[in-house]
């Protein structure tokens, strides 16, 4: 089963994504974490990557198509996994849809005036990658997980989440009406309550479908 997880920045794809690969055994394939990677280890596609995520814009879609086209090949992806801010845009779905049948989106909606407070907040673990909001941390700089460290990610400051939200209304968005009229989409709303709770939600309609 190939699930693709789609909302904006900061409604809790990363978090949503942890958990269902766990119960469903899926990989998570977030292409963030894996330009993240190539930046820690300066690779080519790391550099150019960078000079796109640190204005908040997208890496060019042939990069970042033929990096999930690779992906899909890996042993562990037989089963299905779980695709995590990918695709972005409609070209990039289009292409997606060349290479892997996708069985189910779930959507989350969010309202976007709790999402600069959630993203600049931010606090993620170096190690296990788990998030936090530096308003629960009461001064904490490891994880409560798995004491890795805590960083704030250069692109969750003010100016670059602004861009981000614009690049995810102009050209993510459209993505739910793209897998509307497929009849895949699944459609959930981030809160401010815990994760847990939309999991909860989340897991009781995919048991349905994965079952
Ligand atoms: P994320 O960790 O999903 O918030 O992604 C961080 C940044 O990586 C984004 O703001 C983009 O610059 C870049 N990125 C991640 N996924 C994609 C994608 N599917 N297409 C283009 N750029 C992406």
């Amino acid at each position: 089963m190939n699930i693709i997880l789609l909302g904006a920045p900061g409604a809790g794809k990363g978090t949503q994504a942890t958990k269902i690969s766990e119960r469903y055994h899926l990989p998570h394939i977030s292409t963030g974490d894996i330009f993240r990677a190539n930046i820690k280890n300066q690779t080519e596609i790391g550099m150019l990557a960078k000079s796109y995520i640190d204005k908040g814009e997208l890496v060019p879609d042939e990069v970042t198509c033929a990096i999930v086209k690779d992906r899909l090949t890996w042993e562990d992806c037989k089963n299905g996994c779980l695709l995590d801010g990918f695709p972005r845009n409609t070209f990039q779905a289009e292409e997606l849809d060349k290479f892997a049948k996708i069985d189910a989106v779930v959507n989350i909606n969010i309202d976007f005036s709790l999402l600069m407070d959630r993203l600049c907040g931010r606090r993620v673990c170096k190690e296990c990658g788990e998030s936090f909001h530096v308003s629960t941390l009461n001064g904490a700089t490891t994880c409560s997980r798995c004491g890795g460290e805590l960083y704030q990610r250069k692109d969750d400051n003010p100016e670059t989440v602004k861009s981000r939200l614009d690049v995810y209304d102009a050209q993510t968005a459209p993505l739910i009406d793209y897998y509307t009229k497929k009849g895949i989409i699944l459609n959930f709303t981030g809160t401010e309550a815990p994760a847990s709770v939309l999991f909860e939600e989340v897991a009781a309609v995919l048991d349905q479908k994965i079952r």
